[in-house]
């Protein structure tokens, strides 16, 4: 049961506050419990379980990202999402579920798919610097594509040249439940944690020695703060004076699904430039008979898919004035990205949405009906993706801002896969906010996890 009772006014004074119940805060949350000597802690949550928002499994791609079939990563960032997605793997998989209810995963084959002679030079030419880095990743030709993956292969071009890397390592996560899990765990290590469902921060100002944050229950101070709040860490950075060059460009990403096509996940090639997942198809976390396509990729005005009351948080985010319309201007009008996203806005119109996606799938799995694929209505979170309005450009990947004794955590995808890693970084940087008055075991951490 989750532990939903407040603490007196006076009582509310903690070492480490914690600002949002997804899976990098709850991540956190089990990080700080389980591998430090702080007991003093407490979670915020507006909503009223964990996970509801981008962390949802109807939300995201549920892919645990190693940077194995991500073409638009380079080594480097690869390197880093690898070291993080492996902590992630190693939870699961020394973690065993009480019940089918609470499994947290699902393992696939999981590939990259090239497809004509382009796409196959890039892909052969890549797995000769990425095939270091994985050494589990393969390189397979048309024949053995089609044992694994029986319909990418049928009703194709015999002469269109196809080529994938494929490894067995295709986690599919339910990061809501891997949120569950982590404050279980949390709550096991540590039963004094005060964990606030229904809490919404409202406000937050320094003080000399702490911060005092005005909630929608009453106030809670606290030495040391990470706001975990997807989209939103960027909104309250800036009620502080942080991140004031930064802005939100929030790209919504909408799925279709079909009755079973794939065996495991199939993921096309992504333009390097782009900041997102490319196109895949997938078994759904729970229920391998369906598979689900996508993400898109839309610009939307609001902080969270679906909730109209977060448009003008939206716009508080992205700021006023001049500065950032430029910077917006100059990214959607790349030549590059401009196509993307008009073709992308296309994707979730009734009628013609279907039509134009198909083609998309199509390069997958050639042989698909129209009448096999439905949009998957109210499904797809939101990705807070930063522009920087310095350099007037978006920046790849999560992005953290580090103020007094305060993190702020800004996560796009792929912050599910990297929650662990993150947690790893702020718990070493409160170790510094409470003047190393705790100890890390950061030993243990790297023992269990790395
Ligand atoms: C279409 C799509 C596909 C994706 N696919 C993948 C993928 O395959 N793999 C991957 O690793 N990542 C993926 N991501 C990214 C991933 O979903 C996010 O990076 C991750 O869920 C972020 O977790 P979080 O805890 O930071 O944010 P969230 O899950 O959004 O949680 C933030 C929490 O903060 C709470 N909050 C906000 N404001 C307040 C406040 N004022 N007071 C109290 N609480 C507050 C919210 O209610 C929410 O619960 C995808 C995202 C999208 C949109």
């Amino acid at each position: 049961m989750i532990d939903n009772r407040f603490k007196e006014m006076n009582d509310n004074k903690y070492d480490v506050l914690i600002v949002g119940g997804g899976v990098v805060g709850t991540a956190l949350l089990y990080t700080l419990s389980k591998y430090t000597d702080i007991r003093n802690i407490c979670l915020i949550e507006k909503y009223s379980d964990f996970g509801l928002v981008n962390t949802a499994s109807t939300k995201n791609s549920q892919t645990l990202h190693f940077g194995d079939i991500e073409t638009n990563y380079s080594f480097e960032k690869a390197k880093s999402v690898k070291r993080m997605a492996d902590m992630v793997m190693k939870y699961l998989e020394n973690g065993k579920p009480a019940s089918v209810e609470a499994k947290l995963f699902s393992k696939y084959s999981k590939m990259v798919l090239a497809v004509g002679k382009n796409q196959v030079d890039e892909l052969s030419k890549r797995f000769l610097t990425f095939s270091q880095l994985f050494p589990n990743l393969r390189v397979i030709k048309r024949d053995e594509i089609g044992k694994i993956e029986p319909r990418v292969v049928e009703g194709r071009d015999p002469d269109q040249e196809i080529l994938a890397l494929v490894t067995e390592d295709g986690y599919t996560v339910d990061f809501k439940r891997l949120c569950h899990s982590f404050v279980d765990n949390a709550k096991k290590e540590n039963p004094d944690i005060s964990i606030q469902l229904n809490t919404k921060l409202l406000k937050i100002a320094k003080e000399e020695d702490h911060y005092s944050i005005k909630t929608d229950k009453g106030e809670i101070q606290a030495s040391a703060v990470v706001i975990a709040s997807g989209g939103h860490s960027l909104m309250i950075a800036k009620s502080l004076g942080y991140g004031k060059n930064l802005s939100v460009l929030s790209m919504a990403g909408s799925f279709y699904t079909a009755p079973k096509v794939l065996n495991g996940k199939v993921y096309t090639i992504q333009i390097a430039k782009l900041p997102f997942a490319a196109i895949h198809g997938d078994p759904e976390v729970h229920n391998e008979k369906i598979t689900r396509f996508g993400p898109t990729a839309k610009p939307i005005f609001q902080l969270e898919r679906h909730n109209m009351s977060t448009f003008l948080e939206y716009w508080k985010t992205f700021g006023l004035g001049l500065s950032p319309v430029i910077s917006l201007l100059k990214i959607v009008f790349d030549k590059i990205l401009f196509g993307y996203i008009i073709k992308n806005f296309l994707y979730d119109l009734p009628f013609i949405g279907k039509r134009m996606f198909i083609k998309q799938i199509r390069s997958i799995v050639p042989g698909i009906k129209m009448n096999e694929l439905k949009f998957a209505k109210g499904i797809g979170g939101t990705r807070p993706q930063i522009i920087n309005n310095t350099i007037r450009k978006l920046e790849m990947g999560e992005a953290k801002l580090t103020g007094d004794k305060i993190i702020f955590n800004i996560t796009p995808s792929p912050g599910a896969s990297t929650c662990l890693g993150n947690a790893y970084s702020d718990t070493s940087m409160i170790m510094e906010f409470l003047d190393n008055k705790f100890k890390f075991k950061k030993e243990a951490f790297e023992n269990d996890l790395m």
